[in-house]
C-alpha cells in the first residue's frame, strides 16, 4: 500500500491531484484523511466535492486539528488531503460515523455491533471523536466491550478551542459536532503494528486526589491541588500556568492504569482544570518531561515500527506535545517514523487507543500505527540516530538529578513506612501497641453508635496470662519473654481467621486486648475458649505449661469506649476470682468497677 499527501492551495490544483491519485490507485481501492488546521469551510467543502465527483467510490473522512502531519513534518499547513492505496483488492477501509450525544451510547453500541458482524475480515479500527461532545469514557468501555480482542483500535480527539468547535465528516454526510467516526479496516493480507508512546517519567512522591469533580481537580492530600506547582516546581498561577505546567503532567493510576494529565488551568482558590477527569480517591505522580528522554521513548517506538516494516504510517500526536516542544518542532517525533514510511496524521486534542488490554483516552501521547499488506517488504533495517543518553555512561544532568530525587524520596517514604510502623507496633510481642488497639476500638465504637441498633455487633476480649510473676521469678525473665511472644504469635495466628478489621494488642505487661468486628459477646466467648485451649496446648522448655484467664464484653447500643474496656476488665477480674484459666462474659447490668482499664 502507499500514501500520497497534499495540501489544498485552490480547487483547480486539487482536482489535478485527485486525479492523479484516481489514476495511480487504477482498480484498487483506497480511501482518504481530510485533516483542517483553521481551513476555511468552503474550501473543505470544496474539496469535499471535487472527491465526491472524481473519485465517488473512496471514502474519506475528516476532522479539525491542531496541526497537520505533512510530507514527516508537523506544518502550519491549513489543509492536508492523503490518500492511502491498497494494493490487495479485498482490502477496505469503511468508514462509519455515529451520531453520538449523551444518552445514545445503548444506540452507538447496538450499530457497533451490527458494524463489527457485517463487515468481513475486520482487522483494525481508526478513531476520530469529538472528545468534550460524547460521553468518551462510556464510549471507550462499549468499544473495549464490543470490539474482538485482537483487533487493534486507535485515534484522537478532534481538536477545538474557544474559537471552533471540534468537528468530523466522511463522505456523504454533513460536518457533525458530536460523534464518533469509526474507520473499520480489513482484508485478507492486511497487517498493523500500533503502539503508544509518552516519554514523561514519574518524579517524587505519590500523592492522593483527595477532591475532584470532573475535569476540576480541587485537592492533592488535602490541599490545594496547584500548591503542588507552586510549593516544589515554583510554576506561578499566572497566564503561563498551561506552557510551565505542561513539562510536570500528572501521571494518574486508575483502576490498575497510569495515564497522563495535563493542567490546562488554575482558579484563584487554586483547584486545576485539568485536560481530563481525574477520579477521586486516585494517586497520582507528578512527571517531567525532559526532551532527551521523551525522544528516546520515541526512538525505541520508532524502532519497534521500524522493525514491522509498514507500507505507511498513520500518526496521532496530542496538541499538548506539538505546544511541549514549541509548535513545528514537534516535527522531530515525527522523523524517525518518516524515515521509516510516509506518515499522515494529525496533532489531536486527546488520543484513543486500546493499548494493553484496555481502552482509553490518553492525553500528551504519539499514536503510532504503522500499516502493510502480506509480508514485510526486503529492506534494508532502518538506522535511526538515537540521541546520547540512552546508558548510565551518558545520562543526562536532569536524568541523574531526578534520579537523585527519586532516590532519595523512596528512600525517605521506606523509613516513614518503617517509622509509621514501629510508632503502633510492640516491639516484643510484635502485636499493636496499647495506644494503637485503644484507638482502633475507640474508632470502632465510635463508628458503630452512628449505625442502626443492633448492626454490626463488636466485641472485646482482654486476656491476662495466670501467675506470669511466678514464671518470671522461676525461670528468669527470658522465659516469661519466651511465653509472651509464643501466646502473642498464638493469638495473632487465631485473630487472623477472623474479620479482617480484627486486631490484638498488647494491653500491659501479660495483658492483652482483642477487639473483635461482627462479633456478639456469645461469639466472641466462644472463640476466646478456643484460644484458652490452644493455650494450654503450648509446651515451654522450662516452665511447661502456661494458663489465661478471659473477660468478653460486646459493645451496648451508644455504649462509649470507656465503660465497655471496664466491662471487659471486670469480666476479666471474675474469671481471676473463679480461679483463673478460663472465659468469663460480662454482665450488660453490671455496674463498671474500677481498675486501669480507661481507654
Ligand atoms: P495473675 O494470675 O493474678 O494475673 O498473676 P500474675 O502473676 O500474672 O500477675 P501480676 O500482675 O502480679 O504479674 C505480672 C508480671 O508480668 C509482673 C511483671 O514482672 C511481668 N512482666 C510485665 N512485663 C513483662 C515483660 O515484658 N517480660 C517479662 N518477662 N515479664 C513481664
Ligand atoms: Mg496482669
Ligand atoms: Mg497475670
Amino acid at each position: 500500500m502507499k500514501c500520497l499527501q497534499t495540501v489544498y492551495s485552490s480547487e483547480e490544483a486539487f482536482r489535478e491531484t485527485v486525479s492523479g491519485w484516481k489514476q495511480q490507485s487504477g482498480s484498487m481501492p483506497a480511501f482518504i484523511h481530510v485533516f483542517s488546521d483553521g481551513a476555511e469551510e468552503k474550501d473543505i467543502s470544496t474539496a469535499r466535492s471535487v472527491m465526491e465527483e472524481l473519485m465517488p467510490d473512496t471514502p474519506y473522512v475528516g476532522s479539525s486539528a491542531s496541526g497537520c502531519i505533512f510530507d514527516g513534518r508537523v506544518t502550519t499547513e491549513k489543509l492536508v488531503i492523503s490518500c492511502t492505496i491498497f494494493e490487495k483488492p479485498d482490502s477496505y477501509a469503511r468508514p462509519r460515523l455515529f451520531s453520538l450525544a449523551e444518552g445514545e451510547i445503548d444506540a452507538f453500541r447496538s450499530e457497533l455491533r451490527q458494524c463489527l458482524n457485517s463487515l468481513p475480515n475486520v482487522k483494525a479500527i481508526e478513531v476520530i471523536t469529538t472528545i468534550d461532545t460524547i460521553p468518551i469514557r462510556e464510549v471507550c468501555q462499549v468499544i473495549q466491550e464490543e470490539v474482538p480482542e485482537g483487533i487493534p483500535v486507535w485515534g484522537g480527539g478532534a481538536f477545538g478551542d474557544n474559537t471552533f468547535r471540534a468537528f468530523l465528516f466522511r463522505n456523504g454526510e454533513p460536518f457533525r459536532y458530536a460523534g464518533v467516526l469509526m474507520t473499520f479496516m480489513g482484508g485478507s493480507e492486511l497487517q498493523i503494528r500500533y503502539a503508544c508512546v509518552s516519554g514523561w517519567k514519574p518524579l517524587g512522591y505519590p500523592l492522593k486526589v483527595t477532591r475532584a469533580e470532573g475535569y476540576v481537580l480541587h485537592e492533592l492530600d488535602g490541599n490545594p491541588a496547584y500548591q503542588i506547582y507552586q510549593h516544589y516546581l515554583r510554576i506561578p498561577n499566572d497566564d503561563h500556568i498551561f506552557y510551565n505546567a505542561l513539562e510536570f503532567p500528572f501521571a494518574v493510576q486508575d483502576g490498575g492504569r497510569t495515564l497522563l494529565r495535563h493542567a490546562m488551568s488554575c482558579d484563584e482558590k487554586g483547584a486545576l482544570v485539568m485536560s481530563t477527569r481525574i477520579p477521586q480517591g486516585s494517586t497520582l505522580h507528578v512527571t517531567y518531561g525532559d526532551p532527551e528522554t521523551i525522544m528516546q521513548d520515541v526512538m525505541q517506538c520508532a524502532e519497534m515500527i521500524g522493525a514491522f516494516s509498514p507500507d505507511v504510517i498513520s500518526i496521532f500526536d496530542c496538541f499538548g506535545r506539538k505546544t511541549f516542544w514549541g509548535g513545528t518542532e514537534a516535527t522531530r517525533e515525527i522523523v524517525p517514523f518518516h524515515q521509516i514510511a510516509p506518515t499522515c496524521g494529525f496533532c489531536t486534542a486527546g488520543e484513543l487507543i486500546r493499548w494493553e488490554g484496555s481502552m482509553e483516552h490518553h492525553n500528551l501521547s504519539l499514536v503510532i500505527a504503522g500499516m502493510r499488506e502480506g509480508e514485510a517488504r526486503e529492506q534494508k533495517p532502518v538506522v535511526l540516530r538515537r540521541e546520547a543518553g540512552n546508558n548510565e555512561s551518558t545520562m543526562s544532568m536532569i536524568n541523574r538529578l531526578v534520579n537523585f530525587i527519586n532516590t532519595a524520596t523512596s528512600e525517605v517514604i521506606e523509613a516513614n513506612a518503617t517509622l509509621s510502623l514501629m510508632a503502633i507496633t510492640d516491639q516484643l510481642t510484635k502485636l499493636y501497641n496499647r495506644g494503637e488497639i485503644q484507638r482502633r476500638i475507640v474508632e470502632r465504637v465510635e463508628e458503630k453508635k452512628k449505625q442502626p441498633e443492633g448492626e454490626n455487633a463488636t466485641s472485646l476480649v482482654m486476656i491476662d496470662l495466670d501467675d506470669f510473676k511466678h514464671i518470671n521469678d522461676t525461670y528468669g525473665h527470658q522465659e516469661g519473654d519466651q511465653v509472651l511472644m509464643r501466646i502473642s504469635a498464638l493469638i495473632h495466628k487465631a485473630i487472623s481467621r477472623l474479620d479482617i478489621n480484627a486486631a490484638d494488642g498488647r494491653w500491659g505487661g501479660e495483658e492483652f486486648m482483642l477487639m473483635l468486628p461482627g462479633m456478639t459477646q456469645e461469639e466472641a466467648a466462644d472463640f476466646a475458649e478456643e484460644v484458652r485451649e490452644e493455650i494450654g496446648k503450648l509446651r515451654f522448655d522450662r516452665c511447661g505449661q502456661v494458663s489465661a484467664s478471659f473477660g468478653v464484653a460486646q459493645a451496648m447500643p451508644a455504649e462509649e469506649p470507656d465503660p465497655l474496656v471496664v466491662r471487659a476488665d471486670t469480666a476479666l477480674y471474675q474469671a481471676k476470682a473463679a480461679g483463673k484459666n478460663t472465659v468469663r462474659k460480662a454482665g450488660a447490668d453490671e455496674a463498671p468497677s474500677g481498675g486501669d482499664a480507661q481507654v
